[in-house]
C-alpha cells in the first residue's frame, strides 16, 4: 500500500476535492440498518441472513447497471428482495406488508438528518475558508444535492459536481471544468476505488479518511502508484496534512 502517515507531505495545495457520503456525514450505516431489518424479517420465515444479503447484493448489480447509483435504484433492489423472500418463503400473503416496511426505510434513507463524522464540523469551515472546495460526488443528482442542501453548510463550498461514477474521465473533467491543476489538487474521501484510486489514475493527490463501514462495493488496496496517498484518522487531520 502507497500510504502515507506523514501528515505533513501534500504542499502547494490550492484547491481540494471533497466526497460526501461517509467521508463528511454518515450515509452507508443507514443502508446497513435496512438490510438489518430485511435479514430479521427474512429470518423469522426460515431464511438464513447470507441468502437474504446475498439476493439484495444481486438485484443492486443488476440495478446499478441501468439505474445508476441512488436511493431509486436501491429501493427497486429492496423491493425486489421482498418479493424474492415471500416466494422462497412461501407466504406471498406476507409480500405488501413487507414492501410497505420497505419502502417506509427508502423514505428514511431519503430524508434522514445529517449526521456528520468525526471533527468535520469543527474543521470544515477552516478548510472550506483556506482552499477552493469542491464536491464530487456520485449518483442521482437529486439524491445527492438534496444532502448538500439538508447539511445547510452548501454556501460554504466553491461548487459541487454529481458524477455517474467516479473513473479517471470524470475527474479529469471536473479538473478541465474548473481549470484545476492536478499538482495544486487533493482528492479527499473514504473509498478506497472511488476516491482514492481512481483520482491517482488522473494524476491527483489523495487523502483516505477511512470509515470502518465504507460500501464493501469500493473496498479494495490502495494502488501503490504515485501520486502519494497521506492516510489520516479523522476529517480533522486533513487540515494538518494541507496546511504548509
Ligand atoms: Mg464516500
Amino acid at each position: 500500500m502507497n500510504v502515507n502517515h506523514d501528515l505533513k507531505r501534500h504542499h502547494g495545495v490550492k484547491n481540494v476535492l471533497l466526497d460526501i457520503d461517509d467521508t463528511l456525514w454518515e450515509n452507508n450505516i443507514f443502508f446497513l440498518q435496512s438490510l438489518e431489518w430485511l435479514c430479521g424479517e427474512a429470518r423469522q420465515l426460515g431464511i438464513p441472513d447470507r441468502a437474504t444479503t446475498s439476493m439484495l447484493n444481486q438485484w443492486e448489480t443488476f440495478n446499478i447497471r441501468w439505474k445508476g447509483f441512488g436511493y431509486d435504484s436501491y429501493e427497486s433492489s429492496l423491493l425486489l428482495t421482498t418479493g424474492m423472500i415471500a416466494r422462497r418463503a412461501g407466504r406471498l400473503d406476507l409480500h405488501a406488508g413487507l414492501r410497505t416496511k420497505a419502502l417506509a426505510w427508502t423514505t428514511f434513507l431519503k430524508s434522514h438528518p445529517i449526521q456528520w463524522r468525526p471533527e468535520v464540523e469543527k474543521s470544515l469551515p477552516l478548510l472550506t475558508k483556506k482552499f477552493r472546495t469542491i464536491i464530487v460526488t456520485k449518483g442521482n443528482p437529486k439524491d445527492q444535492m438534496g444532502k448538500v442542501e439538508r447539511c445547510g453548510l452548501k454556501h460554504i463550498f466553491d461548487a459541487a459536481e454529481v458524477v455517474p461514477h467516479k473513473h479517471k474521465s470524470c475527474y479529469l473533467d471536473v479538473m478541465k471544468k474548473h481549470n484545476l491543476k492536478a499538482e495544486e489538487t487533493v482528492m479527499v474521501g473514504n473509498s478506497p476505488r472511488s476516491d482514492i484510486n481512481n483520482a491517482k489514475r488522473a494524476g491527483l493527490r489523495t487523502i483516505y479518511v477511512p470509515h470502518p463501514k465504507t460500501w464493501y462495493r469500493e473496498m479494495e488496496p490502495i494502488l501503490s502508484d504515485a501520486p502519494v496517498t497521506v492516510e489520516v484518522e479523522h476529517f480533522g487531520q486533513v487540515l494538518q496534512v494541507l496546511e504548509p
